[in-house]
């Protein structure tokens, strides 16, 4: 049988926006749940050090995400490790659904995040958790003095080639420009480190193994060159995308699927907020998601205050 719970604002997703925008709506009197099929802290969680959090010099990603979830459960919010299945419109506001419950609730705020891209090779998922990795903080431990590639150019790629560095005779870093997007910083730090080997402008061209992963074929996008790695591990860092697909009928998405949405964090849905990566910006950043936290919390509070 289905269970129904009435809450003012429920909160999809339990990262840096969702915590965020749970803290403040608390503190702004609401009664909040939070839903999150996965877990709390979403990107973060994963991340190995933050070290560009205004007023935080260095902090664990999992420190700093756990902190966030208690304080959101201090003061009050409700947090469920439930996948939200649909979001309907009612008279008097919004069914969120999951599996066994269904919230209703007068204001909604999705923070959903955004979902590793995949590099989009034959047997990429076959081998996923058997030498393919998106997650090198989580599973990097395992690599511990072999040999693995990273393939990315952007922050994520760098940071997770200097944090494998310590743990892996050698990384590859695989990247399809001459140029890396990543903060110079980063830049500096693996030039510094004789055991990353850069590859640029190379592609990853074909994932080597059956049961696990044995090797990386990259191909030089300077003369078509083929060249397989020794691999064990394959940390695929090639950026985000959203996953807004269950509030395409909902709310407005843009080509990409990003939630539209300004600076004040409103849909095209009275009703409905929006926090964070999922949502159309210039900056994502672990700060602007806080930020957008608080103010899809402030902004939901007011509105289910006015109704
Ligand atoms: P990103 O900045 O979008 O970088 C993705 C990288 O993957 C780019 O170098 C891109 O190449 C490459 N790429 C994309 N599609 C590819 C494909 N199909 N094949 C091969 N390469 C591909 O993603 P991110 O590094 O995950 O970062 C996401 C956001 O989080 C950024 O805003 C970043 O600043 C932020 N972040 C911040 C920190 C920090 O501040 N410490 C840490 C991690 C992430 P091109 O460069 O050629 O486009």
């Amino acid at each position: 049988m289905k269970i129904n719970e009435d809450y003012k604002i429920v909160i999809i997703g339990a990262g840096t926006a969702g915590l965020s925008a749970a803290v403040y709506a608390q503190r702004a009197g609401q009664d909040v749940i939070i839903l999150d099929g996965k877990g709390y802290g979403g990107q973060i969680g994963s991340t190995d050090k933050v070290e560009n959090y205004p007023g935080i010099a260095s902090v664990s990603g999992f420190d700093f995400a756990t902190g966030l979830y208690e304080q959101a459960k201090s003061l009050g919010a409700k947090i469920k490790f439930s996948e939200v299945k649909a979001v309907e419109k009612t008279e008097a506001g919004f069914d969120v659904v999951t599996e066994r419950v269904t919230y209703k609730t007068s204001a909604v705020i999705i923070a959903t995040g955004l979902e590793k891209r995949k590099l989009g090779l034959a047997n990429e998922e076959i081998l996923t958790g058997k030498g393919v990795s998106y997650c090198a903080a989580c599973d990097g431990a395992f690599y511990k003095g072999k040999n693995v590639a990273v393939v990315g150019g952007g922050n994520t790629a760098l940071e997770d080639a200097l944090y494998l560095s310590t743990y892996c005779t050698n990384v590859y870093l695989v990247h399809r420009r001459d140029e890396y997007r990543a903060e110079q910083t980063y830049v500096d730090e693996i030039a510094g480190k004789d055991n990353i080997i850069q590859l640029k402008s190379c592609v990853p061209a074909e994932i080597i193994g059956a049961d696990k992963v044995e090797g990386l074929t990259v191909k030089s996008l300077k003369d078509d060159s083929l060249k397989t790695l020794e691999v064990s591990g394959v940390f695929a860092a090639v950026g985000q995308v959203p996953s807004n697909d269950i509030f395409k009928d909902l709310i407005e998405l843009d080509s990409s699927g990003y939630i539209v949405a300004g600076e004040d964090c409103l849909t095209s849905t009275e009703g409905i907020f929006v926090a964070g990566d999922c949502r159309t910006k210039e900056i994502r950043q672990l700060v602007t998601a806080a930020a957008d936290g608080a103010v899809a919390g402030i902004g939901a509070a007011k509105y289910v205050r006015a109704k």
